[in-house]
């Protein structure tokens, strides 16, 4: 619009040392005028190339303002852990409760009921689970969420809807200045430890705190990627800010109070009971081991295990003389962990 307006001017001067050229030979005054026309002119024309220029630093000024507005929209771009965590894989789990269901009819009642595509629902993987349910993998948290809750206020009745929570590894760091906070230490690990941590990485903080013997050393329990646990445990250390930090495993199956099996409480047990100090038939507080330390501890799961591998004529040497909460000498916690490992390792490499 602005180039409009100045190019009729410009011609308007082109023509005029015709015009000025022609009255040359006219009186001084009329001369006058036309110089005087010029000059206003030159000056109007200067003045439309200045606001010109004003508005084309404005228009970049929005240009720009509105490419940053599309970054805040999409949340790729953004690499702050509350982006990452939003953008992980979601599962839902969604279930007849009607026993022997055809898994054709589940999927048919979900399609039928749930309107994936004007809800927007991105879905990677469809997997089949027991009882005819399945397991549905959205693209993110928000497309798991609405799953849920479409699936629920429609076939809460006739079905199980329910999301998984995924696991992730934790261990623990010790050895942090108080300098470091709960909010900059996911900085510090992601900057100052490229080996282990990528710009990719996962992480996140669940507690942060002053160690017990030194108030001035914090230690932190941290939620990682499985590959970055790998790294970290086989390192054994990280560095945040000027010190090295220790890292600790901090992978843990749940033991049963009751049995003192793996893999489950007390409130799912269907074992037996067992003292966990002598593996007696009898509750830990009945246990005769307080009153008489000659006894020996002995540990349930340590014996059990002893006595399978026996059966198999493998005589490895299973130390069976501690307290089943004793885990840094119990075989049988260890391999409880490193069974549960494996099979979580396994099935997300899926
Ligand atoms: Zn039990
Ligand atoms: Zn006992
Ligand atoms: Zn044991």
């Amino acid at each position: 619009m602005l180039i409009a307006e100045i190019n009729p001017i410009k011609e308007k001067l082109n023509t005029l040392p015709n015009v000025s050229s022609k009255i040359g030979v006219a009186e001084d005054q009329g001369m006058q005028q036309l110089l005087s026309e010029i000059q206003l002119l030159r000056a109007e024309v200067n003045d439309l190339k200045e606001r010109n220029l004003d508005l084309v630093k404005s228009c970049q000024t929005v240009k720009t303002s509105e490419s940053n507005t599309d970054r805040c929209k999409d949340s790729n771009h953004i690499p702050t852990y509350a982006n990452k965590v939003s953008s992980q894989p979601s599962k839902v789990i969604i279930r007849p409760k009607k026993p022997d269901q055809s898994l054709s009819q589940t999927k048919s009642d979900v399609v039928k009921n749930v309107n994936l595509v004007d809800e927007n629902i991105i879905i990677n993987t469809v997997k089949p689970v027991s009882s005819g349910g399945i397991l549905v993998e959205c693209s993110n948290q928000s497309c798991g969420d609405k799953l849920k809750q479409l699936a629920s206020a429609s076939l809460s009745n006739t079905y199980e809807v329910k999301l998984v929570r995924t696991f992730r590894p934790s261990v623990r760091i010790v050895g942090m200045s108080k300098d470091v906070t709960k909010e900059s230490l996911p900085n510090y690990l992601l900057k100052q430890n490229p080996g282990i941590f990528s710009s990719s990485s996962w992480c996140r903080v669940l507690r942060y705190w002053s160690t017990f013997k030194d108030k001035s050393v914090f230690q932190a329990d941290i939620e990682i990627d499985t590959c970055v646990y790998e790294k970290l445990i086989e390192s054994g250390h990280v560095i945040v800010g000027v010190s090295g930090c220790k890292i600790f495993d901090m992978v843990s199956v749940p033991r049963c109070y009751k049995c003192n099996g793996f893999f489950h409480n007390a409130k799912q047990c269907k074992g037996v009971i067992s003292c966990p100090l002598c593996a007696g038939a009898h509750p830990v507080n009945k246990c005769s081991i307080k009153e008489d330390e000659t006894i020996e501890r002995r540990c349930n799961n340590c014996l059990s295990l002893k006595n399978s591998l026996e059966s198999i004529s493998d005589f490895r040497n299973v130390d069976i003389n501690h307290a089943a909460w004793e885990y840094a000498k119990c075989e049988s916690y260890k391999l409880a962990v490193a069974k549960f490992k494996s099979s979580y390792f396994k099935s997300s490499k899926n």
